[in-house]
Parts: structure tokens; sequence; C-alpha cells
């Protein structure tokens, strides 16, 4: 069975008739940009062909049903408040309540989720959730939300319902992605480029090594690193670090007095830059040399904003090691995935090299994969 079908067929189990129809929005992976999203600063992502299928129908009962094949028994809800249901239905119960805090008249509806995006990974699971019941209930519904607009209502679902601090990049990752394509996004105006991202076409590859270890402290640590960039900004007068410029850089750094403050700012101000310069790259077709940036960002993240734990940084050298052009974690960071880019025909070679160094320091094995730039959320 594939997904699509295996959504299908778990409404059905649960809810004894079949769906009106099915619904799916992806996971990412961010090819450069780390927590420049709060700042207001510019990301990089392309969508996975991995995937969350929301199989979804009208519910004669005026209330909302979800279910997934990760917990077969039905989160049932009417209309709720932030708090009112936790665990995994509240990605869900979010997106009702923040459409229709939006203003929307969100149709009762019983849902079925089945996905292959690992869970908990850095690949946004949780937005692909979320985008795939967005975009359901939206046509369900026939609810008039342009394009541009759902991201930041499937945040609002996370950041209040939920209660996880992230910015706008996983939300607009999935719903806002095209196939062949990486989304260059100014998180400030929300305005996009799709940047043409043929890799095969060149011989290139995007090796995807999920390094399983696991995720500790993330959200706590992931609001510090908000609170310290909010504060370096305040510090420095301007409304978010997206506002100070490289070239302004060594002057913003002497009036910050704080250290950890100063490695904070100098991550997200370098990381911004080394976003336009991989879309200006990717512009003119010169995908190889992307590398040396995405590398950068690496450094940038494991030594100024202090995201990585060893297992990433291990893979990140092994994959280098092993002849890669590039590569870095991506993902909010503490555990998650690293992308490297590889000649198409040394993609095995480079996973093989990881997994080996994986192996000598006695950490659980990565898994390893090539990622293609699949389609947004959709209707399937
Ligand atoms: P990530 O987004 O990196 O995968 P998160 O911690 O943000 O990690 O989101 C993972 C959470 O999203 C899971 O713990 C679960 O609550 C929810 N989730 C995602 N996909 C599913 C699914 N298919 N079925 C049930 N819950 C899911
Ligand atoms: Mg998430």
């Amino acid at each position: 069975m594939n997904l699509a079908e295996t959504a299908q067929a778990a409404f059905t189990e649960a809810y004894g008739t079949g769906p009106a129809g099915l619904w799916a929005a992806p996971g990412r992976v961010n090819l450069i940009g780390e927590h420049t999203d709060y700042n207001d600063g510019f990301v990089l992502p392309f969508a996975l062909p991995q995937r969350t299928v929301a199989a979804a129908g009208p519910a004669p009962d005026g209330r909302w049903s979800v279910c997934s094949t990760l917990a077969p028994e039905p989160v049932v809800f009417g209309v709720t408040e932030p708090g009112d249901v936790t665990g995994w239905g509240a990605y869900v119960a979010g997106i009702v309540w923040a459409l229709q805090d939006a203003g929307f008249e969100v149709p009762p509806a019983r849902i079925a989720i089945a996905s292959d995006v690992p869970l908990g990974s850095g690949l946004s699971s949780s937005a692909a959730l979320e985008s795939a019941v967005l975009t359901a209930l939206i046509d369900l519904g026939g609810l008039d939300v342009p394009t541009e607009r759902r991201p930041a209502i499937a945040q609002r679902a996370e950041n209040v319902y939920v209660g996880a601090p992230t910015g706008i990049l996983d939300q607009s990752a999935s719903i806002r992605c095209r196939a062949g394509h990486a989304l260059f996004l100014d998180c400030r105006s929300y305005a996009v480029e799709q940047i043409p991202f043929d890799l095969a076409g060149e011989g290139l590859a995007i090796l995807v090594i999920n390094s399983n270890a696991p995720h500790q402290h993330v959200d706590g640590e992931y609001g510090e690193r908000r609170k310290s960039c909010e504060a370096a900004a305040a510090a420095l007068g301007v409304p978010a670090l997206r506002d100070v410029s490289t070239a302004e850089l060594p002057q913003a750094l002497d009036r910050l007095d704080d250290d950890v403050l100063r490695r904070r700012a100098r991550h997200i101000i370098t990381e911004n830059q080394r976003v336009l310069d991989t879309v200006s790259l990717l512009r003119s077709g010169r995908v190889r040399e992307i590398g040396p940036l995405l590398t950068a960002s690496h450094a940038s993240m494991r030594d100024d904003f202090e995201i990585t734990v060893d297992q990433v940084d291990v893979a990140v050298q092994a994959a280098l090691d092993a002849g890669a052009y590039g590569a870095r974690m991506t993902g909010g960071g503490f555990g998650g995935c690293v992308l490297a880019l590889v000649d198409t025909g040394r993609a095995d070679a480079t996973a093989a090299a990881v997994a080996a160094a994986y192996e000598q320091r006695g950490f659980t094995a990565p898994t390893s994969w090539v990622a293609t730039a699949g389609p947004g959320a959709a209707r399937v």
C-alpha cells in the first residue's frame, strides 16, 4: 500500500466510511539559513518527497476527529482554546483554532493521518502534519485563504496552541515549495522566489544523513536562542538582526558587551549573507560553488550558535573527508539531520564513510538517502 492508500484505509477503519478526499504536505530540508527565520531574515528550504497525507471528510456530529497510523484511537474535540487538546492532537486542534481565530468558519471534519516523514528528526514532520490538515480543511470548507497567508496560520497553531516557539520556515516550506525548486523566502515580507534546483542535471546530489541522535532540551534551547537574538537586536537598536549587514558586523560586535550575545548575533548576521550568496550562485547555475557556504554555515552553528552535537559534527566532517563539496546540519539543531552536496556517483561512498565514522565512535547508526526537491502541500 502506498501512503495515500494507507491514509484512506486508516480513515475507513476509524470512521466506517470513505474520506471525501486526500491532501498531502511534505517535510523539508533547509539548504541554508538556520535560525534566521525568527530574526526576520532569509531561508532557503526545499520540500522532501517524504510527506504527510490527510484523508478527510465532513463530520456529521459537528466536531473534529483525528487519528494517525501512529495513534489509531481518534482524538475528538469541539471548539477549543489553546491547552484544551494536548499531545499530538494539539497540532490538529491548533490548526482548527488558528483558522477560526483568523475569522474563518472551519468545517467539522474527520481526518486520518499517514506519513513517511521521520518524526523529531528536524525534517519538520510537525509542519507537514499542520499543513496537510490546514490544506484539507481549507478545501473541504471552500475557505478563501490565499497561499501566502497559510504558513502564518499554521505557525500560530504551533506557537500558541502547541507551545513550540518556532519561526515561519517549516510551514512556509511545506506549503509554498515547488518540485525541482528551492524556496528563497524573506521571513519579514513573506516574499518568495522559486529558485530552480536541478542537481541531477549538474551531476550532483544532496545526501541527507539522519544522525538518529536523540533530541535533547530542544524547546528550551530554542527559546533561549530566540531570547538571545532579541536581546542582541535590542542592544543594537534595530527591529531584528536582519537589519544588520555583514559590513556593519564589526561595529555591531563592538557594541555588544556580552560574548554569548556577540557570537549569537554573528551567526545570524553572517548566515543571512550566506543565504543571499547561495541564492546568487544558484541563480547563475554555479551549484558546486555553494559547498563552502554550506560548510561555513555549519561552523557558525557549531561555534557561534552552539546548536550542534557530536553526531552531526562527526557526520559533517566525515562527509567532507569523503569529498563532499560542502556539508552542514539542517534544522533547528541538537540532533537531527546533516546534508552534504556530493557528486551523484559519490553519494553511496559518502553515506558509507559517515556510517563507518559513527561505528568507530559507538554512535547509533545513521540513516542516509539522496533527497530531491518535491512539491508543496496540495490535494492528492
Ligand atoms: P519535527 O517537526 O522535527 O519532526 P517536532 O517535535 O516539531 O519534530 O514534531 C514531531 C511531533 O509532531 C510528534 O511528536 C507528534 O506529536 C507530531 N506528529 C508529526 N507527524 C505525526 C504523525 N504522522 N502522526 C501523529 N503525530 C505526528
Ligand atoms: Mg517540528
